[in-house]
């Protein structure tokens, strides 16, 4: 069963909301403008619906409009009092110059008051009233600059940490000042009472969709005697306030939302929802200790709760929640694809590691305390699935998944290299946003740390590997003296069970820049290459002391030392390649086969790599700042899979290799898709340790199709693009992930 805790962003339709849309489609389906019966019947019922959204919204005077939606409501009235404020001014009189917004308003807001000054010239000053660090208007601001002002827009509670505002102390900051005022009522419907009637706000727009009504349907509300001008102009509809006719199905099915709020019983009281909310976030805390709540409970809507947890990004949150079938949002949900920081917490203050790495949970009043349990145990799972990934602290415990674990942070990749067997690791390229990260991982799980090395020395920025090592002070092994990159310098070689970890100088990104070469019982496995090589790319030769001669001369090297199918593991990866070889390389960039050919000089490599840059355009070059990215890509066919393509490869391969790459603490919490084929090898390798199954993958015989699936189908393309690029060109990924595979999908793929 799905538990669906993102209800800011939208609800499920009420049961009878539904069977008053379907009644409003297949039986009183008039028209309300036609004057038979069959229209009059859909004339009555638009006017009952009317008729309860003023008692509910206690509006029984101006005007009550349906419209499609909230950002709607919203243009309409931002384009009303903003054509009246053109209007005034045409006519000679000196107009306010303000347009004032809350910070944390939704989008809908700011970028509809932009839209408007813009199309009618007005040329208006358009500002954010900042917000405290308790999300609530500031007041002094607003009132200084509230008798300047047009126009003022404040939300009733925001969508993203439901903060309610404080609506009487907004009205008294609005005393004597000429604003219209408007005020967002789409979260606070069914919430909380805004006693329209006797306040002076001159525009509330709501949205249906929020309160167990359908998408496609809202209203707006207009004091009486406030400016208005229609948005839509046409058939006169809605009393010529909006033209179209009328989404029919939309409004039978609010009116019943509506009906349900006024006969009481189907959804909770404050006291209840609140109580729910005090579950839910206990539950929160005993899976998260470290948790921060974002916003104070005692001010947000009693449905809301937004938190961060300390080094846990909001990302894997949600492809955990997402795994034990909880559905919360990052964030706000327009913005939750982008993964941006919160501008709603940027405005409130909050570190910047809370704005990035913000959770919200909301669910509706119609829950019940069956639902809010089931939500508190899949919570708790949630805890317990990280704590056994080691990921929030927990009792010391080893784990099997050791190996080769990649962590990658705005295209700079760190690895883990741990020996199960002697609980021995080495971490390279650490990165700082990792520390706690690491040391968590490496104390909970009994490594002993070898080493900490550096592919090279930063030209702008010291190693993070210091701060690793003071982290994690009691697992490292010996305390003898290192070179500047972190390297025993009594060693020739770092030991860690049957791995062995030798080192290549390979100046040219800088002089230090240094390979580290893997190697296993049956020989060398790997190349931690840094920036030497960057798959795609030649690698970063920016620096002033990096001749190309010497560039040239390190890749010569390493082609010496490796062979051409050994795993080149980048210190950059800003393409998801994750790792590459010389013989990919080669067939990818005409200069690197040239290089690798022998023979070029200094001067015919700078010659070469002039003619490079020439023929590619410098933008190629300056995306990176770097000297010698050539990004040519392997153009495959798709590699997406439906399912019922899934089908018919099975139908030819039965044995095929199904990939789980989701992380662990998801694949503990999520079932695999089911498929009736009793032969299909079933694999979980998470993509974060996709470099320790390559090898393997790339050994199977050509024709064998391996299949990657993950949550929503990002990371399996990933997988499936990297496994190509590499040389198996049967890789897949499912596409849309397991959030397409429904029991429906599974089904007809079965049949298919
Ligand atoms: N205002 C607020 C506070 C919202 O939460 C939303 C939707 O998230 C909107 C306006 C826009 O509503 P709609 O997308 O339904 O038009």
């Amino acid at each position: 069963m799905e538990i669906y805790l993102d209800a800011n962003a939208t609800t499920p339709v009420l049961a009878q909301a539904r069977e008053a849309a379907v009644a409003a489609m297949a039986e009183e389906y008039g028209n309300p403008s036609s004057i038979h019966s069959t229209g009059l019947r859909a004339r009555s019922l638009i006017d009952d619906v009317r008729a309860r959204a003023r008692r509910v919204l206690d509006a029984p005077t101006g005007r009550l409009l349906f419209t499609s939606g909230a950002t709607e409501g919203i243009q309409t009235a931002v384009l009303s009092a903003l054509v009246s404020l053109r209007d005034r001014r045409e006519r000679g009189e000196a107009i306010p110059g303000l347009l004032l917004y809350g910070a944390t308003e939704h989008k809908a807001v700011p970028e509809s008051l932009r839209h408007w000054n813009a199309l009618l010239e007005l040329g208006l000053d358009v500002q954010a009233i900042p917000v405290g660090p308790d999300g609530r208007h500031d007041l002094a601001w607003l009132r200084e600059r509230a008798p300047q002002a047009g126009l003022v827009c404040t939300m009733a509670a925001n969508n993203e940490t439901g903060i309610v505002s404080d609506i009487d102390a907004l009205e008294q900051a609005l005393a004597g000042s000429p604003a219209l005022w408007l005020v967002d009522g789409v979260q606070a419907l069914g919430k909380l009472a805004l006693r329209l009637a006797s306040r002076r706000i001159d525009y509330a727009p709501f949205s249906g969709h929020k309160l167990y009504a359908p998408k496609g349907i809202g209203m707006l509300y207009v004091r009486e005697g406030a400016p208005f001008t229609p948005l839509l102009a046409g058939g006169g509809q809605e009393s010529a306030q909006r033209s179209g006719t009328e989404n029919m199905a939309g409004v039978a099915a609010l009116g019943a939302v509506l009906q349900a709020l006024e006969d009481g019983g189907t959804f909770a009281d404050a006291a209840t929802l609140r109580a729910w909310r005090n579950e839910l976030g206990a539950a929160l805390l005993e899976a998260f200790p470290a948790l921060v709540f974002n916003a104070p409970p005692a001010l947000a809507l009693p449905t809301t709760l937004n938190f961060s947890v300390p080094g846990l990004s909001s990302k894997l949150l949600l492809d955990l929640f997402d795994a034990a079938d909880v559905r919360v949002s990052g964030g706000s949900a327009c913005s939750a694809a982008k993964a941006q920081p919160s501008y709603v917490l940027q405005a409130m203050g909050l570190p910047e590691w809370q704005t990035a790495s913000a959770v919200r949970l909301s669910f509706g009043p119609a829950a019940d305390d069956a639902f809010i349990a089931e939500a508190c145990a899949r919570i708790r799972a949630c805890g317990r699935s990280l704590r056994d990934s080691c990921l929030v602290p927990s009792e010391p415990k080893a784990l099997p998944p050791d190996g080769l674990t990649r962590f990658i942070v705005d295209g700079a990749c760190c690895y883990l290299l741990a020996d199960a067997a002697s609980r021995r690791c080495v971490v390279v390229d650490p990165l700082p946003e990792l520390t706690e990260r690491l040391a968590g991982l490496l104390r909970c799980q009994r490594y002993t740390l070898a080493a900490v090395l550096d592919t090279h020395s930063h030209g702008d920025h010291a190693s993070s590997a210091g701060e690793l090592r003071a982290a994690v002070s009691e697992l490292i092994d010996g305390a003898g003296p290192l070179d500047p990159l972190g390297w025993p310098l009594d060693a020739r070689e770092i030991a860690l069970g049957a791995l062995r970890l030798g080192r290549l100088p390979v100046p040219g990104h800088t002089l230090d820049s240094t390979a580290y070469l893997l190697h296993d019982a049956d020989g060398l496995r790997a190349a931690f290459v840094g920036d030497t090589v960057m798959p795609g790319a030649l690698g970063r030769s920016d620096f002033a002391q990096s001749a190309p001669l010497a560039f040239g001369a390190s890749l010569l090297k390493l082609a010496q030392v490796v062979g051409p199918a050994t795993l080149l593991l980048p210190g950059h990866d800003y393409d998801d390649r994750f790792a590459s070889n010389l013989a990919t390389e080669r067939r990818a960039q005409p200069l690197l086969a040239r290089v690798l050919g022998g023979g070029l000089d200094a001067a015919g490599f700078a010659a070469a790599k002039a003619e490079l840059e020439r023929d590619l355009g410098l933008s190629t070059y300056s995306t990176l700042a770097c000297g010698a990215r050539v990004d040519v890509r392997v153009e495959t066919a798709s590699q997406d899979l439906t399912p019922a393509q899934l089908q018919a490869l099975l139908a030819q391969h039965p044995d095929l290799l199904l990939v789980d790459v989701r992380e662990p603490y998801e694949q503990r919490l999520g079932q695999a898709p089911r498929l009736d084929a009793p032969r299909v090898r079933h694999q979980a390798i998470a993509l974060s340790q996709l470099l320790q199954a390559l090898p393997e993958w790339l050994a199977l015989p050509a024709p064998t199709p391996v299949v990657f699936y993950c949550r929503s189908g990002n990371r399996s393309a990933q997988a499936a693009e990297a496994l190509r690029r590499l040389g198996h060109e049967r890789a897949w990924s499912l596409s849309g992930g397991l959030a397409l595979w429904r029991p429906e999908t599974r089904e007809a793929a079965v049949a298919a």
